[in-house]
C-alpha cells in the first residue's frame, strides 16, 4: 500500500466504505504523509469476526454451566442445611478442611489464570459481563424493531413502548438469573416452591426477592459500569499481570490507522484501545480486534489490534512457537503456578475420592466408668454417631474384637441413618464379672456400613472394677 498524497474534499467521507464510518463533512486539511491511501484494495464480504464467534460459543457454554452447577450439585453451598456440594459429593460443614481446600483452589485458579491470560475471565466467562451484553443488545434490537415496524407511532409512544418492552423482558430475565443465583445457596426445588408461593417472608424468600430487584437494577441500568466501579477483579488484575500476560494491544508502527473508530464503536466498555493496552476498563474481549481486522482487510493489511503476550511479546497465534509458550507458559514463574494448580487439583480429587459417604464415630461415655448389673455383668456405655453423607439410607453393624464374651446390650446392629442426616445412639457392652482382670482392657469395636461397605475399627477401653467390688 502506498502512502501517497490524499486530498480530502469537503464532502461526506467514508474512508472504508463500510457505511459504519462517520459521514459528516470534514474540513479541508493537509493529510499526513504517513497515512495509507484510503483507496480500498478489497471488496466482498469481510473476514469473519472470529473472536466474537468464539465469545458467543464460550458465553453459551458458560450460561449452561452457570445454570447446571447448582442443579446437579456440582458446586453449591446449601446455607439452610449447612452443606457444601462439590462434584456431586455432599460435604458437611465439619469437613471444613475440604471446603477450605476447594475455595483455596478456586482462588488460586483465578489468580493463576489472571497472571497468564489477563482479563479473559471478564471478557469471556463472567456472568455479569455476559448478561450486561445481552441487556445492551436487547435494548438496541428492541429499538431497531420498534422504529422499523411502528413508524406511524409518534416518537414519544415509540419511546414508551420501548421502555415497557425492555424493562418487562429484563424483569423476566432477572427473575431467572436470581433464581439460579440463589439456587447456589438454597436447594433448587425448595426455592422453586418458595417462588411459586411468592414467599417474601422466610429468609430464602426475602433473599430471592432482594436479589431479583438488585439484578433488575443491575441489568437495566448499571451493566458494564459494574466492571469499573464495583467489581474488585479489574483492580486486582493490575497487580496480577506482568510483562508476559496476555493483553489486547494496538500496534501501528507505520501509523496505518485510518481513523475509522470502529474499534471504539464496538467496544462494550466504550474505550479506545489505542490509548493504552492497560486501561482498567478493558476486559480483553477482542471485539476491537475483529473490528480492526475487518477494516484493515479492505486495505489488504493485517489488523492493527491483536492479542499479544505482553506489550513487547509476540502476537497470539504468530509463527512457529513452542507449545508451552503458545499456551502462555513463558517463564519459570508461570510453570510453577501451573504445576501448583495441577497438584492442587489432583490433591482435591484424591481427597474427594478417599472420603467415605458414611462417617462413624464411637466414643466411650465416661460419666459413669462402669455399671455392675443385677445379672453380675460389668457394663460400659458408649455413644455412636453415624453421619450419612450419601444419597441412600446407611445401616451400620457393630462387632467387638479382643473382648471375650462381650455382648451388646442394645440391638444396635441395624442402626440406620437417613441420607444426608445424622443418627446418634448410646449403647452398652457388657462382660461377665471376673472375666477380666480389674482396671482397663483394650479392645476394638468394628463398624461396617451398608450398602457402602465402609469398615472402621475403633480402639476402645473397657473399665472393670478393681479388687472385689464385683463380688
Ligand atoms: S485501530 Fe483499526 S478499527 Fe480502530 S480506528 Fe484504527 S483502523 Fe479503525
Ligand atoms: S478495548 Fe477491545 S478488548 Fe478491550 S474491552 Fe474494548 S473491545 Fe474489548
Amino acid at each position: 500500500m502506498s502512502t501517497t498524497h490524499v486530498e480530502v474534499e469537503e464532502t461526506p467521507v467514508d474512508p472504508v466504505g463500510d457505511g459504519a464510518s462517520p459521514v459528516a463533512p470534514v474540513p479541508v486539511k493537509k493529510p499526513k504523509p504517513t497515512r495509507p491511501n484510503p483507496r480500498l484494495v478489497k471488496t466482498g464480504p469481510p473476514p469473519p469476526a472470529i473472536w466474537h464467534r468464539r465469545r458467543n460459543v464460550v458465553h453459551a457454554l458458560c450460561v449452561a454451566v452457570f445454570v447446571a452447577l447448582p442443579f446437579f450439585d456440582v458446586m453449591r453451598f446449601d446455607i439452610p442445611r449447612q452443606r457444601f456440594y462439590l462434584a456431586g459429593q455432599e460435604i458437611w460443614i465439619n469437613e471444613f478442611s475440604i471446603i477450605f481446600f476447594a475455595l483455596l483452589f478456586l482462588m488460586f485458579l483465578i489468580v493463576g489464570a489472571s497472571m497468564l491470560y489477563g482479563r479473559i475471565y471478564c471478557g469471556f466467562m463472567c456472568p455479569q459481563m455476559i448478561f450486561s451484553e445481552v441487556s445492551l443488545n436487547l435494548e438496541k434490537k428492541l429499538h431497531t424493531f420498534i422504529s422499523k415496524h411502528f413508524r406511524k407511532w409518534s416518537p414519544s409512544v415509540r419511546r414508551w413502548a420501548h421502555h415497557v418492552a425492555f424493562y418487562s423482558l429484563i424483569w423476566i430475565g432477572s427473575v431467572f438469573v436470581s433464581f439460579v443465583f440463589i439456587a447456589y445457596f438454597v436447594e433448587p426445588r425448595d426455592l422453586f416452591w418458595r417462588l411459586m408461593s411468592l414467599d417474601v417472608v422466610t429468609a430464602g424468600g426475602i433473599a430471592g426477592a432482594a436479589t431479583t430487584v438488585v439484578t433488575f437494577l443491575d441489568f437495566a441500568f448499571v451493566r458494564t459500569k459494574f466492571c469499573t466501579t464495583i467489581c474488585p477483579y479489574g483492580y486486582l488484575q493490575g497487580m496480577l499481570g506482568d510483562d508476559h500476560t496476555l493483553i489486547v494491544h494496538y500496534r501501528a508502527e507505520a501509523n496505518e490507522c485510518v481513523e475509522c473508530r470502529k474499534c471504539v464503536r464496538v467496544c462494550p466498555m466504550g474505550i479506545d484501545i489505542r490509548d493504552s493496552p492497560y486501561q482498567m476498563e478493558c476486559v480483553h474481549c477482542g471485539e476491537c480486534v475483529d473490528a480492526c481486522t475487518q477494516i484493515m482487510d479492505r486495505f489488504g493489511k493485517e489488523s492493527l489490534i491483536h492479542y499479544t503476550w505482553g506489550e513487547k511479546g509476540e502476537l497470539v497465534g504468530a509463527g512457529r512457537i513452542p507449545l508451552l509458550r503458545r499456551i502462555g507458559l513463558r517463564d519459570a514463574k508461570r510453570v510453577i503456578v501451573f504445576a501448583v494448580i495441577i497438584i492442587y487439583a489432583s490433591a482435591l480429587a484424591v481427597a474427594l475420592t478417599l472420603r467415605h459417604d458414611v462417617l462413624v464415630r464411637i466414643a466411650p461415655v465416661r460419666a459413669t466408668l462402669y455399671r455392675v448389673g443385677d445379672d453380675g455383668r460389668i457394663y460400659n456405655t458408649f455413644r455412636m454417631t453415624i453421619a450419612n453423607r450419601g444419597k441412600e439410607p446407611a445401616t451400620v453393624g457393630l462387632s467387638v474384637r479382643d473382648l471375650p464374651d462381650a455382648v451388646f446390650t442394645i440391638p444396635v446392629d441395624a442402626l440406620t441413618a437417613p441420607p444426608g442426616d445424622e443418627a446418634k445412639q448410646e449403647f452398652e457392652i457388657s462382660v461377665p464379672a471376673g472375666q477380666l482382670s480389674g482396671g482397663v482392657t483394650h479392645f476394638q469395636v468394628v463398624a461396617e456400613a451398608a450398602p457402602s461397605g465402609t469398615r472402621d475399627e475403633f480402639d476402645m477401653t473397657f473399665i472393670t472394677p478393681m479388687g472385689d467390688r464385683t463380688q
